[in-house]
């Protein structure tokens, strides 16, 4: 076996298979139509969607068009919708070429999303974002009621919110939310609806609809920021161990010398920083693993290299890998000690961290 020379982020497709089909069997008769925004979440579009189509999945979400672009060209000759978040923006020609519905956000964008067809009988499909209260993009309910009205209503496929507060399960506002999308219901009698995202398929069978949209989810993470034993982990990163120092008590360690040995410790240097999506701001908190432990971070995260301390582990060396998140390390838990969310960590790994994948594609390529 080759050593690890660089932070390296591998991905798990059988995990993703196996967590899309445990989103399956939670969200029962409701499609679930995995989003696939910024890159899959960081983890590579095009080997995660393919995979995903080859599991069932038919529908998938991004946030823009040229996510949109890239994720047709990723498919290739597979039909599949792609639904794009960000709304209508006066790309049509654009949106058309490539295929790609819409989520229209705002009244005007449907009658201008319209007017770009080729001709006056060609069909826009659409799909119509509401807000029922995370404030966020879509059309008000108000607004959405008069436009159904209307013959533009027509196109409208899918009716979908947005939930607020789906990782506080107990929270008031998400009953509210159900209950004021279910109630367009019989004003858009045509269209299918949709309102859970990962954490909303975990809230029971009033926010399924027919179609429910996870990303995080079927990346490894738990619903609620919550490791969940129906959820695999999908995505490890790791980085090697460059070097090992001896520092005596009193000396500091990295850029501002803020951190002072309170007594003699054996260190590892790890190629992996900031520029590789390691939170410089996990700083203190932060902790890898490596030879059976997990450690902390001493110093400063600089660009391209942290500090482990691995006082105690004779068995530690130049060359070792070392985890940052993965089997051992939950996301949701890294993310919890750097006091952010597992879709941060994930989907600031940068692109010079080499992806690399376990399993197939469904193509019998990674
Ligand atoms: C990002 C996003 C999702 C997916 O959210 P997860 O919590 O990652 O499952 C679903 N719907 C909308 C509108 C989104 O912006």
């Amino acid at each position: 076996m080759t050593l690890p020379s660089a932070p390296e982020l591998r991905v798990d497709l059988d995990a993703l298979a196996a967590n899309f089909a445990a989103l399956q069997r939670r969200a029962g008769a409701a499609e679930v139509a995995p989003v696939l925004k910024a890159d899959a979440y960081g983890l590579g579009q095009g080997p995660v969607a393919r995979r995903l189509w080859h599991e069932g999945a038919r529908r998938f979400f991004v946030a823009r068009r040229s996510e949109g672009e890239a994720l047709r060209s990723d498919l290739g000759p597979r039909t599949a919708e792609i639904f794009i978040l960000d709304g209508y923006l006066g790309d049509g020609p654009a949106l058309r070429a490539a295929a790609l519905t819409p989520v229209i956000n705002t009244q005007e964008q449907i009658a201008a999303w319209r007017a770009s067809a080729p001709a006056q009988d060609h069909p826009s499909p659409f799909a119509l974002q509401v807000d029922t209260g995370l404030n966020r993009l879509g059309l008000t309910v108000a607004e959405a009621l008069s436009l159904a009205e209307t013959p533009e209503a027509r196109d409208c496929q899918l009716v979908l919110s947005h939930l607020a507060c789906a990782d506080t399960p107990d929270h008031p506002l998400n009953a509210r939310q159900a209950r004021a999308l279910a109630a367009l219901r019989p004003a858009f009698p045509k269209a299918r609806f949709s309102l859970a995202a990962s954490s909303g398929i975990f809230l029971g069978d009033d926010f399924r609809f027919d179609m429910v949209r996870p990303g995080v989810a079927l990346f490894g993470v738990g619903p609620f920021e919550t490791p969940h034993p129906e959820i695999r982990p999908v995505a490890r990163l790791t980085a090697p161990v460059l070097q090992i120092r001896h520092v005596a008590e009193g000396d500091t360690i990295g850029y501002g010398a803020g951190f002072i040995a309170p007594h003699a410790l054996k260190i590892a240097l790890v190629g992996a920083g900031y520029a590789d999506g390691v939170l410089r701001s996990s700083g203190a908190n932060g902790y890898g693993f490596v030879g059976g432990e997990r450690r902390p971070f001493v110093g400063r995260v600089s660009m391209d290299i942290l500090a482990l301390d691995v006082t105690g582990l004779s068995d530690v060396h130049p060359g070792d890998c070392v985890e940052l998140f993965g089997d051992h390390l939950r996301l949701e838990d890294v993310a919890r000690a750097a006091n952010t969310i597992s879709y941060e960590i994930l989907s600031r790994i940068a692109p010079r961290v080499t992806r690399t994948y376990l399993g197939d594609d469904g193509d019998g390529r990674p």
